[in-house]
C-alpha cells in the first residue's frame, strides 16, 4: 500500500479531479455539449489538440484540428474560460522534426504561449518514450516485448539522431508528460511520487500517471457512485485520462449516465483544475517533483501491466455515435486541396 500523502487542496476541497481528454475522433460538434456541460458544473480540465492537419489514411480522419478556424477559436474560448489545452503529438500520424517544430508555433500562435501537457498518441513514431521505451527496467521491457500488444513501434521523439527527434523542444516548451494509466481513480493509491521524473529520460521534466477510461461506457465506469464516494474518503488524487469523441453524446445531447456521474461529483467538495495546475500545486506542497527511482519505479511500472490485465477484462464496447460526425468532418476536409 502506497503511503498516501497529506495534501490540503486549495480551499478547503477534499479531493482533487481533473480528466485529460485524448483528442481522437473528435469533432467540434461533438464535444461541444460536453465542454458546455463541465463548464456549467464548474470542471476546468484539460483538453488536448492536434495543432496540423493530416490528409493521408488514418484512423482518425474527420477528426477536427486547430488547422479548422471555427474549432481553434473554440479552443481558445476554453482556454479564456480556464480550461487547459494540452498537446497530443502534432498531428493524428507521425510527424518529423520540422512538423513538430511548425505544430508547436501554429499552438502558440493561437493559444498565445506554449502548450504545457502532453500524452503520447496511438503508435506514432514521433511518441516520447513510447512503446518499449516506456519501461527503465530490463525485465519489464522484456516483458513488454513478448506479451505486450506486440507491436513493433517504440516511439522515437526521444532518440537523437531519429527524424522523429523532438526530445529538446519536449524540454523546453513542455512541464508534464502523461505515463502510465491505471484502473485506480486515486491514484495515490497507485504511487505518492506525483509528479515524478526519472534518471535517463532526458527531455521529459516530469511524468504524470493518470487512471484510464478508453471511452464513455469506461468513464461512466470508472466514475461509478462508490468510486466518487472512495475518492472523497480517502482525500484522493484523480486524473482520468479519457476520449470525449468517444461515445459521450446520444442523439445530439451529453450521455445520460455522464451528465449524471459528473453531476453527483460536481457536488462533492473537490477541486476540479486543469492537470497542470494540479499537478503544479502538488508538486510546490510536496517541495518539487518527486524522483522515481529502484524499487518504486520498478514497482510502478510492474504495476501498469498487472492494471492493464485486469483493464483488458473490464474493456467495455460502446455506441459510436461519433460516426456520422466524422463522416461528415471527412466530406468537408475532401473538398479542400491536399494538404499533406
Ligand atoms: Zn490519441
Amino acid at each position: 500500500m502506497t503511503k498516501q500523502p497529506l495534501i490540503a487542496f486549495p480551499g478547503d476541497k477534499r479531493f482533487a479531479f481533473s480528466i485529460f481528454d485524448d483528442t481522437d475522433v473528435s469533432t467540434l460538434d461533438y464535444i461541444r455539449p460536453i465542454y458546455e456541460l463541465l463548464d456549467r458544473l464548474g470542471f476546468r480540465t484539460t483538453k488536448s489538440v492536434w495543432p496540423l492537419p493530416y490528409s493521408g489514411p488514418s484512423d482518425y480522419q474527420g477528426s477536427d484540428t486547430l488547422a479548422d478556424p471555427e474549432y481553434a477559436s473554440y479552443a481558445r474560448h476554453l482556454q479564456e474560460r480556464g480550461f487547459e489545452i494540452a498537446f497530443h503529438g502534432a498531428r493524428m500520424e507521425s510527424s518529423a522534426r520540422a512538423e513538430i517544430i511548425e505544430a508547436f508555433e501554429v499552438y502558440k500562435q493561437i493559444l498565445g504561449h506554449y502548450p504545457m501537457a502532453y500524452a503520447a498518441h496511438g503508435y506514432n513514431r514521433d511518441n516520447l518514450y513510447w512503446g518499449i521505451d516506456r519501461f527503465r527496467f530490463r525485465l519489464w521491457r522484456w516483458l513488454y516485448g513478448t506479451v505486450g500488444d506486440g507491436r513493433d513501434y517504440p516511439g522515437e521523439g526521444h532518440r537523437m539522431g531519429s527524424p522523429f527527434y523532438w526530445a529538446d523542444l519536449a524540454e523546453r516548451h513542455l512541464r508534464y508528460v502523461r505515463s502510465f494509466t491505471y484502473d485506480n481513480l486515486n491514484l495515490w493509491n497507485v504511487t505518492s511520487a506525483i509528479p515524478y521524473r526519472t534518471v535517463g529520460t532526458r527531455g521529459v521534466r516530469a511524468f504524470f500517471p493518470s487512471s484510464d477510461a478508453d471511452n464513455v461506457e469506461e468513464f461512466i465506469e470508472l466514475l461509478s457512485p462508490a468510486r466518487q464516494a472512495q475518492l472523497e474518503r480517502e482525500g484522493g488524487l484523480a486524473i482520468v485520462s479519457t476520449h470525449f469523441g468517444k461515445g459521450f453524446l446520444r442523439d445530439g445531447c451529453v450521455h445520460p449516465d455522464v451528465v449524471e456521474v459528473l453531476t453527483r461529483l460536481s457536488r462533492r467538495p473537490g477541486w476540479f483544475p486543469p492537470v497542470s495546475t494540479l499537478l503544479d500545486y502538488v508538486a510546490d506542497a510536496q517541495g518539487g517533483i518527486a524522483l522515481l527511482k529502484g524499487h518504486e519505479l520498478f514497482r510502478l511500472e510492474g504495476l501498469w501491466f498487472w492494471h492493464g490485465i485486469y483493464r483488458r477484462l473490464k474493456r467495455r464496447t460502446y455506441e459510436k455515435t461519433e460516426v456520422p460526425y466524422t463522416q461528415r468532418a471527412r466530406e468537408r476536409y475532401s473538398g479542400r486541396p491536399d494538404e499533406a
